[in-house]
């Protein structure tokens, strides 16, 4: 018998209506607030298991906590728990209530996980969670386990367990199960129990930093607690380049076994990569159950910071003894994933595209810069988070031979990049932009839209903005 009986679900997008079906499915009572509209095809899986909802505000989810509140003088925790969607901030009016009630909030993941069974490899960090995430997955398709994906990535990882122990329970599925979970502070934030089997740190740079009161280290303790409760079973995987990390791992003790990876020539590590010499492209070595090698270029994921992306992954595959052919061969085959350094697959006039809409930050937009081998048109724009424009200044310098600004508010690219590119012009939709840089590039050019900035201002988001680029190509 659960001793918790109603679960509170707040947000009916993918992962709060995942919850709300596995409550459900777990024998809570179950209600789900959403302060919006709630899309069609939610609302519909909803009603047809009889899920009770609100939208449009709280106000039943107030009256809820008001009365729980009386009806059990205070202990009320003990009635109900409340599943928030990561969307919802630590400020927001509903879930100071919730707080003041002293009810537990916890993620959708930290439900989900109650449960599975199935193995954990949990991904995060401020860049390539979901490209490592989706390599992962690929790897262990390709090794033909039994794997869902899950987190921020593709159905929510409780309507998977839902399914998983609707299966279970009909003697269907015996194997063991992973789950390839993309994880994102927001919801490490209400994560408490839940334990990775293998976590994986990309790396950890200022980001979202308006969740967290401003301050890097509360943002950075947000991301290690991906690491609570791991044991000696378990397995960590961090970047040795990342600096912050190397910080925070020092300070981390754990019982779980400790690997990492550098894309310098460091054989200390589990990935490492040796420069090129002569005739050979340099090669990335992954020693951690087996000695595998591969040739960087022969692998789709191109960029240094893929390569390290693909050894994150490749050690975690490793991890759970995937052999080396398998991962080798995945690592040859897996295509970019949309928006994120997309290679469109023609060219134009001789001019190659690179849709890499997801660069919402400037260190995306470093590493799509550093890993530019033609001179380059760059369309870069959009919401400034805040950005400091100084570290991608060499890059441009040497790459970048007209920058075409995509915004409403261009001042501060202009303020920053005037005079360090030959060419510097304004553009105020893709249609515009786009035409601006088949204008300025001749052969052999590569025009990249890596705005280092979110979409807001002229897009409903960073797909809409990378679908738009990739429309005006093709229109060219
Ligand atoms: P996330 O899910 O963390 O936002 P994505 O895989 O969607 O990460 O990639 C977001 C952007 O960051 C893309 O522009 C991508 O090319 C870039 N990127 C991918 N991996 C890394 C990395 N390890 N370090 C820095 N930037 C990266």
């Amino acid at each position: 018998m659960n001793n918790k009986q109603l679960i509170v679900i707040l947000g009916a997008g993918e992962s709060g209506v995942g919850a709300a079906i596995l409550a459900q499915q777990q024998g809570f009572d179950v209600f789900v607030s959403d302060a919006g509209a709630i899309a069609e095809n939610y609302k519909t899986q909803l009603q047809e298991r009889n899920i009770e909802f609100e939208e449009g505000s709280h106000e039943r989810v107030l009256e809820i906590i008001a009365n729980a509140t009386v009806e059990t003088q205070c202990i009320a925790s003990l009635q109900i728990e409340v599943i928030k969607s990561p969307g919802i901030p630590e400020k927001a009016p509903i879930i100071q209530a919730i707080r003041k009630a002293g009810i537990p909030i916890i993620s959708e993941l930290e439900f989900a996980a109650r449960y599975t069974d199935a193995k954990l490899i949990c991904i995060t960090g401020s860049n390539g969670k979901t490209t490592t995430t989706m390599l992962t997955y690929y790897i262990l398709q390709q090794a033909r386990l039994n794997v869902g994906l899950g987190g921020n990535v593709g159905k929510s990882f409780a309507l998977q367990v839902a399914e998983e122990n609707k299966s279970t329970n009909q003697q269907i599925n015996k194997s063991t199960k992973y789950y390839v979970l993309e994880i994102s502070s927001f919801q490490l934030d209400d994560m408490y129990n839940f334990k990775a089997d293998i976590a994986i740190l990309l790396n950890i740079t200022p980001d979202h930093l308006d969740r967290y009161e401003y301050n890097f280290q509360n943002y950075v303790n947000s991301k290690m607690r991906i690491l609570q409760n791991m044991t000696a079973n378990d397995t960590i995987i961090f970047c040795a380049d990342d600096e912050v990390l190397v910080q925070e791992m020092q300070k981390h003790t754990t019982k779980a076994k400790v690997l990492s990876y550098t894309t310098k020539n460091d054989n200390t590590k589990q990935g490492f990569l040796s420069p090129p010499k002569g005739d050979l492209g340099g090669l990335i070595t992954i020693q951690n159950t087996e000695t595998l090698l591969i040739d960087p270029n022969s692998m789709q994921l191109q960029g240094i910071h893929n390569y390290g992306n693909s050894m994150a992954a490749a050690i975690a595959a490793q991890t759970i003894n995937i052999k080396s052919e398998v991962i080798r061969e995945s690592l040859q085959t897996f295509a970019s994933v949309e928006h994120r350094l997309e290679k469109l697959p023609f060219t134009v006039r001789g001019v190659e595209y690179i849709n890499d809409s997801k660069a919402t930050n400037v260190n995306s937009t470093w590493y799509a810069l550093e890993s530019m081998t033609d001179n380059v048109i760059w369309i870069a724009g959009g919401t400034d988070k805040g950005n400091e424009y100084e570290t991608l200044f060499d890059l441009v310098s040497e790459k970048v031979k007209a920058l075409i600004c995509l915004g409403v508010d261009n001042t501060k690219l202009i303020e920053s990049f005037n005079g360090r590119v030959p060419v510097l012009v304004e553009t105020k939709s893709m249609q515009e932009a786009v035409e601006k840089a088949y204008e300025l590039s001749q052969k052999g050019d590569t025009v990249l839209l890596s705005p280092a900035c979110a979409s807001f201002d002229l897009f409903k988001n960073y797909v809409d903005r990378g679908v738009q680029f990739k429309n005006e190509v093709r229109n060219l």
